[in-house]
């Protein structure tokens, strides 16, 4: 009987895998590749997504240090 119940929790949890690993990873690509604006690093030019980037003097970077880096030695 415990066996059954075993059996029972192995289906369930291989079920919840498959079906979290089907929506997750089309649903990521979909909204958040197409439906928000990609911005370039003046630094090192990366594109990243706008919500990701720090925005600093008009321009767009990818991390912290990039804006440090820039900002003490510019172009
Ligand atoms: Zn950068």
């Amino acid at each position: 009987m415990s066996r059954l119940l075993f059996l029972a929790v192995i289906a369930a949890v291989v079920y919840w895998l498959l079906k979290s690993y089907r929506t997750k990873l089309p649903k990521d690509e979909d909204t958040s590749g197409q439906a928000e604006d990609m911005v370039r690093c003046v630094h090192c030019g990366v594109h990243l997504p706008i919500h990701e980037s720090i925005l600093a003097g008009g321009n767009y970077y990818c991390s912290v240090e990039h804006r440090r880096v820039h900002i003490d030695k510019p172009e």
